[in-house]
């Protein structure tokens, strides 16, 4: 016998029919391509996403078609969040950062036939559209512009487009299986791919992902992603948003520092959220600004380890409380938040900053263990190291356009991420299997070495690398960018006490910028490229 309650599929329409219905009259902050700051609601939102649904569909498009998205973080981003996958087409969000042949490359496997695009992208489109292979719509994302067109046949224009759709149209009913939107993986590590996620994956992620000891959000926020919607869907933000009705500020272009001060103070902004880069620069513009940034309350940081220094910071100077998360692309993203417990109330604030310098716990709905590399399970003790699996109600199972499961044979997720955890299910990510060092046997953390180099006040930004060696395997060197004057001896004698000796990096190469990939991280595999070598003489 089955259970005898409602059957309501888990659908995205459901998110934007809520937020229109009981937060309609919540702002939505959009600062414009243009540089202008546009204000709209919920239920403009739910209006404008209807009337795109119906437009699209209008086009002759077919149930789950892809419809890609070139664009900052702004309203007519987040409508076509709404509208193309409550209409049963798939939001696939692109990373404007990547070099074109990788854009070409997503843009034909993803097979998009819709592509809705920011005024600074067109120069870039205008180069490609010749080989994009599936695209037959390119539409500009705003007003009818004489100037655009004339650089661009054939494109359409979103106000024109939307205004051919209908505004009281129901959404469509369907499988909560079926696709939403899709994401490719930066490529940091390997070639991009595709990672499609589905209206109830969706619909779990942000459930689980915003519980009180989770990202939290409510209504009585005001949100600034700072992640870009084209990195992970902004962490689910836009989802969670909805389902909770928080007032959002969606950034635009400029993400510097001095901007997103103006942004805080101007809208009261009282969470935002972004990789750790986007903090530093945040940082240095409150203090030359002298803004107390009174209204921002949390921060959520992840997508690469945190700088120690970076809690006490917030929380000294601002009063601000950082929320570290991990996740990756395959994990729709959350994977885990470090929130204290109840016992770790009565700490002093400096254990309590070290015990929120790791990647947190996993809300429910994931499950977290380590292996090692026969793939037997590994203490939970916080000292032993291995692979960091992961599976739960919003984790891939296989990339777009393979046949075989991304699993392995017992149904987890290997992330590629090296990592303890401890009795508390409290992870510390210590590097990615990839780079981290194998030095006779022993492996050393890239990003232990890593912090400890950021934290000289000489030093600007830091990477270590595994390098070649004749006798070891492999050894440790550091490439590093200067911020003031010091030697290689001075630098690698600010290591002692801080690690073993035979964790000192062998060498020191300073450099002018090291190489970023497209979502702000360091490529370590083009240093490894140019240095990998530079031990063996
Ligand atoms: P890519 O794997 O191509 O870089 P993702 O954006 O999916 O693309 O990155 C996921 C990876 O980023 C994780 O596997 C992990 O190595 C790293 N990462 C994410 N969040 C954190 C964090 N808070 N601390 C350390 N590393 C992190």
């Amino acid at each position: 016998m089955l259970g005898k309650m409602m059957n309501k599929p888990l659908l995205i329409s459901e998110l934007i029919c809520h937020a229109d219905r009981y937060h309609g009259a919540t702002e939505i902050i959009s600062v414009e391509t243009s540089g202008l700051t546009e204000i709209s609601s919920w239920h403009e939102v739910a209006i404008r996403a209807r009337k795109l649904g119906s437009a699209i569909d209008n086009l002759g498009l077919n149930f789950g078609d892809r419809c890609g998205t070139l664009a900052w973080n702004n309203r007519r981003h987040l409508e076509i969040y709404f509208g193309v996958s409550s209409q049963g087409f798939v939001c696939h969000t692109l990373n404007p950062r990547l070099h074109h042949d990788q854009m070409r490359y997503i843009i034909n496997d993803a097979q998009d036939k819709m592509l809705f695009f920011d005024r600074t992208f067109l120069p870039a489109l205008a180069q490609l559209r010749d080989q994009l292979e599936t695209v037959e719509y390119y539409v500009l994302m705003g007003p009818p512009d004489a100037d655009a067109a004339g650089q661009f046949d054939g494109l359409l224009f979103y106000e024109q487009l939307i205004d051919t759709g209908k505004e009281k149209s129901d959404w469509p009913e369907f499988d909560e299986h079926h696709p939403s939107s899709l994401c490719y993986t930066s490529g940091t590590t390997g070639h991009p791919k595709g990672v499609l996620y589905t209206h109830r994956t969706t619909l779990l992620h942000t459930l689980g992902g915003n519980q009180p000891d989770g990202m939290a959000l409510s209504a009585k926020d005001t949100v600034l992603p700072v992640v870009p919607m084209f990195h992970v869907n902004a962490w689910g933000v836009p989802y969670i948003a909805a389902s909770v009705g928080a007032k959002l500020v969606l950034p635009g272009p400029k993400l510097d520092g001095q901007s997103l001060v103006s942004l805080i103070d101007d809208h009261d902004v009282s969470i935002a959220l972004g990789v750790p880069t986007i903090w530093m620069g945040l940082l240095q513009a409150l203090e030359s600004s002298g803004s107390q940034a009174n209204s921002l309350q949390r921060t959520v940081v992840g997508g690469s380890a945190l700088p120690p220094s970076m809690i006490p910071t917030f929380r000294d100077k601002y009063g601000v409380e950082l929320i570290h998360a991990w996740g990756m692309t395959e994990t729709s993203p959350l994977g885990s938040l470090n929130q204290l417990l109840q016992k770790h109330q009565k700490l002093d604030a400096d254990t309590q900053a070290s015990i929120r310098l790791g990647q947190g716990r996993p809300p429910f709905g994931v499950e977290l263990r380590i292996v090692d590399s026969e793939g037997h399970n590994l203490p939970q003790d916080g000292q032993t190291q291995g692979s960091l699996q992961i599976r739960g109600y919003w984790i891939v199972d296989t990339y777009m356009g393979k046949n075989t499961s991304a699993l392995t044979t017992d149904g987890w997720f290997d992330t590629g991420d090296i990592a303890t955890i401890d009795t508390d299910g409290y992870v510390i990510i210590r590097d990615r299997s990839k780079d981290i060092i194998k030095s006779g046997g022993e492996w050393i953390s890239t990003v232990d070495l890593e912090n400890i180099a950021i934290g000289h006040p000489a030093i600007a930004n830091a990477a270590v690398i595994a390098a070649n060696h004749p006798k070891w395997g492999e050894r440790p060197v550091l490439i590093a960018i200067k911020s003031n004057t010091i030697s290689e001896p001075d630098l690698l004698a600010f290591f002692a006490g801080k690690v073993p000796k035979w964790q000192i990096p062998d060498k020191v190469i300073f450099v002018e910028d090291l190489p970023l990939g497209a979502t702000g991280k360091v490529l370590k595999v083009k240093l490894r490229a140019q240095y990998g070598n530079i031990l063996l003489g």
